[in-house]
């Protein structure tokens, strides 16, 4: 099954400037900007520059180049933030949604940067 793209989601359209966000980071594929709703201190929401509707869309259709542009975006946004445990940082989680068990607001792919605080185990009942 092919995905169809809606053009006017929200995030199609901070992608062409129509509305604005707070960016954390631009690249040649990626833009990182900050969550308008933070569930936690750091919310960084990171998003291909492409038409992409959620993860296995972008992992399977996406060029090398996008998805490597991705995955280095994400590494320099927890870099920035100073969350990376590796380099003396508390931690964060990566979290994407996709779809109606998923609860995917916004139908273009995008990954979640939560950190700054505590985040609890990883799933809720319910
Ligand atoms: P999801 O449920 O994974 O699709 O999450 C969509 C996320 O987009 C939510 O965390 C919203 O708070 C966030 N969001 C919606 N509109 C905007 C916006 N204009 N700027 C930044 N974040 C937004």
């Amino acid at each position: 099954m092919a995905y169809s793209y809606d053009t006017q989601n929200i995030f199609a359209r901070i992608l062409r400037g129509e509305i604005p966000c707070a960016k954390v980071l631009e690249t040649a594929h990626s833009l990182a900007f900050n969550d308008i709703q933070p569930q936690a201190p750091h919310h960084v929401l990171v998003i291909p520059r492409g038409a992409y509707v959620n993860a296995d869309h972008f992992a399977l259709e996406a060029s090398d180049a996008e998805i490597a542009d991705f995955a280095r975006c994400i590494g320099q946004v927890c870099q920035s933030l100073g969350i990376r445990p590796g380099e003396g940082g508390a931690g964060y989680r990566l979290i994407t949604n996709a779809g109606e068990d998923g609860v995917q607001e916004v139908p273009h792919y995008h990954v979640h940067i939560l950190g700054g605080r505590m985040l609890g185990r990883m799933l809720q009942k319910g």
